[in-house]
C-alpha cells in the first residue's frame, strides 16, 4: 500500500488521514506542536450545513449566502458541490464521534453574519475543540496512521530538481526534539498546514499559523491564487491588552450588537434596543450582522475617526439563560478578565483571521502549478487551500465544511489514482552550515514584518502603502536569505522565511488588483 505524507493535524489533516487509512494506506502525519495545536482547536461557532439531502431550498439558500458574501469572485460549482457534500461529510464527522448540540431529536443549529438561515451546527461555542477531540482520537485508535509531534515540515523534495512538472517525492522536516532535519519519503503529501494569521500584530490564530505550507509549496513550483483576500474577524476581545481572544459571530447571529462610544452613551441613556444605535448602520441596512468584511472595515473605519482602541459589543439586551447555555467559552474568558456576558459592553476590534486565498488547487484538491497543470504527488486542502468557494470573502463556518469536502475529495482522488512509487530522498544538505549564532536580528524582523502588515497591508490599503510594503519586504527576504544560506534551521528561521513569503504574495496580488471587491478595500480604487 502506498505511504502518504499529511502535513498538519487540524481538521483537514485528521480528516484526510482517517479517510486514506480506511482505504488502507499508510499515513503519517507530520505536525508542528501538540496534535490539537491548531486552529481547528480554536473555532468557535460551527460548522455550516445542510443535513437533509431533500432540502432543495435549504441548499440553493446556503449557495446564495455563499455566493453573495463572496462579492461575484466564488467559484459557483465549487460552491455547489461543497454544499451538496455538506450533509454527507457532516455524517462522517458525527460517525467519527463529533457530538454536535442537540435540541431534542434534531440538531440546535445558529446563525452568523451573511447568513439567511439558521443553518450552522455547533458544539457550545468551542466547536473546533469537540472536532479535533473527536478526530485525534480516531486517529491514534489507528494502526496504520503514525502522529509525529513536534516535526516541522521544512520543504518538500522534487523528484527532479527545478522540475515542478515530475511532482513531489518527500518532505524535509526538523525535529523540534533533536534539533536534528530528516528527509521522509513519500508517495504523495496533502498539505494541511492551515493560514497565516500570525503576520499581523493582531491575530486570532494561534502561533503555528505561519503559512509554512504555502510557502513550502510555492518554493516547489505551485501558484498561489487570491492573496489579496485576508479575513479580519470583526469581534476580537481587547481587554487588557492581552492576545485577542475570539468573540464568535453566533453572539451577534443572537442578537448582540456593535456599538461605539458615543452610540453606547444614546443607547444607555434611551432605555430602548441597541440596533438602531449601531454605526454599522452607516455601512449596510443589516447592521451588526452584514458579512464579516462589512463590519470589519466599519470598526476600522470608526476607531480610525473616533481614535478609539476598541469599539463594544452589547449583549445586555438579551436573554442571559440562553447566553449562558451557548456560550460557556466566551463566558469563563469574560469572568476571568472581570467582564460578564449580558452585561458589560465588550471591547472587540477586527483581528486577522482567516486566509482566503491559498494555493491554487482543482476539484480534487491537486495543487496546480502556473501553468495550470496539477503538481504530481501533491494536494492541498484545508485553509492552506484556495478552492474559489470563498471567492472574495469568506462566509462564517463555511471554512471547516470546504476543510472536510476537499480532505475527502483529495483523499478520494489518492485512492482511486494512487502509484506506489517510493524513491530514495537525498539528506538535506548541511554541509558549511552553522548553528544559528544571533536569534535577535530574527526577533526583530519579524516584528518588523508584522508592523509592515499591519499598517500597510491591513484592512484599508493604498498603493502608496503596498508598495512601501513590498520595498520592505524585499529587503526583509534579502536579509533572511543570507542568514538561511549559512545555517542549520531552527523553527524561528523556517517560519520568519516562510512568513515573508507568503506576505510577498499578498502584497503582490494586492498591487495588482484595479477593483475593489469583498475583502480587498484599496481607498485609491474608491
Ligand atoms: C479563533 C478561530 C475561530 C474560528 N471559528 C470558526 C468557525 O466557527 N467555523 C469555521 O468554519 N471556521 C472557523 N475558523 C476557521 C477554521 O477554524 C480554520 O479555517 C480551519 O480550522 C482550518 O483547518 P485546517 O485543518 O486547514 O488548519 P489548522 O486547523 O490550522 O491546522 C493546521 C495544522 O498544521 C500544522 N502545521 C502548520 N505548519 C506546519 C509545518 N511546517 N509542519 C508541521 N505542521 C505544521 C499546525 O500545527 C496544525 O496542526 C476559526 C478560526 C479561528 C482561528
Amino acid at each position: 500500500m502506498a505511504q502518504v505524507v499529511v502535513i498538519g493535524s487540524g481538521i483537514a489533516g485528521l480528516f484526510a488521514a482517517l479517510r486514506l487509512d480506511k482505504a488502507g494506506h499508510e499515513v503519517t502525519i507530520i505536525t508542528k506542536q501538540r496534535p490539537k495545536d491548531s486552529s481547528t482547536n480554536w473555532a468557535q461557532g460551527g460548522i455550516a450545513g445542510i443535513l437533509d439531502k431533500t432540502d432543495g431550498e435549504g441548499k440553493q439558500a446556503h449557495i446564495a449566502d455563499t455566493l453573495a458574501a463572496g462579492d461575484g469572485l466564488c467559484n459557483e460549482e465549487v460552491v455547489r458541490l461543497v454544499v451538496e457534500e455538506a450533509g454527507d461529510r457532516i455524517r462522517d464527522l458525527l460517525d467519527a464521534g463529533v457530538e454536535f448540540e442537540k435540541e431534542g431529536e434534531s440538531f440546535h443549529l445558529v446563525k452568523e453574519g451573511g447568513h439567511t438561515a439558521r443553518r450552522i451546527l455547533h458544539a457550545k461555542d468551542a466547536t473546533g475543540a469537540e472536532i479535533e477531540r473527536a478526530l485525534t482520537r480516531a486517529v491514534s485508535a489507528s494502526k496504520r496512521i503514525t502522529m509525529r509531534p513536534h516535526t516541522l515540515g521544512v520543504d518538500l523534495i522534487q523528484r527532479e530538481h527545478r522540475n515542478p512538472k515530475m511532482g513531489i517525492k518527500g518532505l524535509w522536516c526538523l525535529s523540534l526534539d533533536s534539533g536534528k532535519m530528516e528527509a521522509i519519503p513519500a508517495d504523495a503529501i496533502l498539505i494541511a498546514t492551515g493560514g497565516c494569521g500570525q503576520l499581523w500584530e493582531r491575530t486570532t490564530n494561534p502561533s503555528v499559523a505561519t503559512g509554512d505550507g504555502l510557502a513550502m509549496a510555492v518554493r516547489a513550483g505551485a501558484a498561489s491564487k487570491d492573496m489579496a483576500f485576508f479575513q479580519f474577524h470583526p469581534t476580537a476581545l481587547m481587554a487588557n491588552n492581552k492576545k485577542p481572544f475570539l468573540i464568535t459571530e453566533a453572539l451577534r447571529g443572537e442578537g448582540g450588537v456593535l456599538l461605539d462610544s458615543l452610540g453606547l452613551q444614546k443607547y444607555r441613556m434611551s432605555g430602548s434596543k441597541p440596533d438602531s444605535f449601531s454605526f454599522t448602520l452607516e455601512f449596510s441596512s443589516k447592521g451588526s450582522l452584514a458579512t464579516r468584511d462589512i463590519v470589519a472595515r466599519a470598526c476600522d473605519q470608526k476607531m480610525k475617526i473616533t481614535g478609539a482602541d476598541n469599539v463594544w459589543l452589547v449583549t445586555d439586551h438579551l436573554d442571559n439563560v440562553n447566553l449562558h447555555k451557548n456560550f460557556p467559552t466566551i463566558e469563563s474568558r469574560l469572568n476571568k478578565l472581570g467582564l460578564s456576558l449580558g452585561k458589560d459592553p465588550l471591547p472587540v476590534a477586527p483581528a486577522a483571521h482567516y486566509m482566503v486565498g491559498g494555493l491554487d488547487v482543482d476539484t480534487d484538491g491537486r495543487v496546480l502549478m502556473e501553468d495550470g497543470n496539477a503538481m504530481p504527488g501533491l494536494y492541498a486542502i484545508g485553509e492552506v487551500a484556495c478552492t474559489g468557494m470563498h471567492g472574495a470573502n469568506r462566509l462564517a463556518s463555511n471554512s471547516l465544511l470546504e476543510a472536510v469536502v476537499f480532505a475527502n475529495k483529495a483523499s478520494e482522488h489518492f485512492i482511486e489514482n494512487s502509484i506506489e512509487n517510493i524513491e530514495n530522498v537525498p539528506n538535506w544538505r548541511a554541509e558549511g552550515m552553522q548553528e544559528l549564532e544571533e536569534h535577535a536580528p530574527l526577533v526583530r524582523d519579524l516584528e518588523t514584518l508584522r508592523k509592515t502588515m499591519t499598517d500597510d497591508v491591513g484592512i484599508v490599503r493604498s498603493f502608496r502603502r503596498l508598495e512601501r510594503a513590498k520595498r520592505m519586504l524585499d529587503l526583509l527576504s534579502h536579509e533572511v536569505d543570507l542568514i538561511w544560506h549559512r545555517s542549520l534551521p531552527t523553527r524561528e528561521l523556517v517560519e520568519l522565511r516562510n512568513l515573508i513569503l507568503v506576505a510577498t504574495h499578498i502584497t503582490e496580488d494586492a498591487l495588482e488588483r484595479k477593483e475593489n471587491k469583498g475583502l480587498h478595500w484599496n481607498k485609491d480604487l474608491i
